[in-house]
Order: structure tokens, then sequence, then C-alpha cells
């Protein structure tokens, strides 16, 4: 058997894949993003898709192409699902926060974020793998106390955290979320992708390390893959 692995493909864009071979694309925004090393053409047989909401930086134009040359479950709030059939992405299904649905095995919990959005609500999700590793992508969000919740009910091995700043949480609030989560490790996202966002995230590192969570921090580089 293989390993659970994710990479980050830039801003919030990541791939996870998982140690049973399940590929899930969350915040699918490939073309257009200056910080995302690969095109939509090298990003083939997704198994899931998941979409923390409706923004340009985070749902991109490729749902359609992803959906026409595979078969993935796409899974996000209904008024997304809606906006995706009218783009003509056939199925989908609708959840909404604090429901789990489970596809291809991999299990999906949608969780709150506090952000804005065109239509639905900004989300974040937890991604339980088929052997039982935990990942939350928190989304667009400001940080909110119960963060702290979702670190009893959840042993998160992996937080991807946004620390940008201006859109979303500055590094101060992201390393306070460390500690409200608790995860394994801790990785920053939706920094240095455009001017008006911090362009690096060793605030949040030394902000964490200072802290008291013993969670680890890891930065990537866009491209990068890692263990979890
Ligand atoms: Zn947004």
């Amino acid at each position: 058997m293989g390993k659970n692995t994710l990479q980050w493909l830039g801003h919030s864009t990541f791939l996870v894949n998982t140690a049973r071979g399940t590929k899930i694309l969350i915040d699918p925004w490939i073309t257009g993003n200056p910080a995302c090393p690969v095109e939509k053409e090298d990003l083939s047989a997704l198994d899931i898709i998941l979409i923390t909401h409706d923004h340009g930086d985070h749902m991109g134009e490729d749902v359609p192409f992803f959906a026409s040359t595979g078969d993935p479950e796409i899974l996000v709030q209904p008024e997304v699902l809606a906006k995706l059939s009218a783009d003509g992405v056939e199925g989908g299904t609708g959840m909404n926060i604090g429901g789990t649905a489970t596809a291809r095995g991999v299990e999906v919990t949608m969780v709150q974020a506090h952000h804005s959005s065109g239509v639905g609500s900004p989300c974040g999700y937890i991604i339980t793998t088929e052997d039982g590793k935990k990942v939350y992508h928190a989304g667009d969000t400001g940080i909110f106390a119960t963060m702290g919740t979702l670190g009893d009910l959840y042993e998160l091995d992996v937080a991807l955290l946004p620390t940008g700043s201006h859109f979303v949480m500055d590094d101060r609030q992201a390393a306070h979320a460390v500690e409200l989560l608790r995860p394994k490790t801790a990785i920053p996202m939706h920094f240095g992708t455009f001017p008006v966002l911090t362009e690096t995230a060793d605030e949040f590192v030394r902000l964490v390390e200072q802290g008291g969570s013993g969670a680890k921090t890891k930065v990537l580089r866009p491209g990068d893959e890692m263990e979890f």
C-alpha cells in the first residue's frame, strides 16, 4: 500500500492522493493561478472535487473540463452546484455545513468558514482518508473560536490554513488557529500568490513555534508534495 500524500498547487489549491489511490482536488484554481505549476491537462482521473466557495481564486474555471474528462464526485453546497450545472457540469452532490458525505471510501465533512461568496456560504472541509487520516482545509476564513470545537471533535493530522491577510487570516490569527485546532502538522496557504497578500509565511512559522500547540509547521513551495 502506498502513502497518503498532498501536493500544494499554489494559493488554496491542493491535490490529495490517498494511500488507496483516491485523488481529491480541493479548490481547483488551475487555469489563471499564477502560483500553479501544472496545467489542467496534467490532472486526470480525479475522484473527488471540493470547492470552499465560488470566488474565482477557489472555484476557478476548470471544473467543466474535469467533469467532462473524468467522473469526479463533486461535493459542494447546493447553490455552488447549481452554478456549476449552469456551466454544463453534470452530476455532483449538494451537501452543507455540519454534514458528512462518503465518496469513493473517503469521508468528507463540510465545516464553517467566515468569509463572503457569490452564492452559498463559504466553508471548509475535513477529509478522512480510507485509513483514517484527517486533513482540514479551512478555505478562506478569519479566525473563529469554534475552531477549538473542530480540534476537540477531530484529531487532525494536517491543517491547511490561510495566512496571507487582507482577505483571510493573518499570521497572528492563523498561528492562534493552530492552537485551537491542535493538528499534528500545520501548512500555510493563500499567501504569496498576488501582491496584496503577505509574501512569506515566516512569521506564521515563528508564532506557531512560540505557541504551545506542539504542532509542526511545514511550508511548501507550489508543486511540493508531502506524506501524511
Ligand atoms: Zn474568497
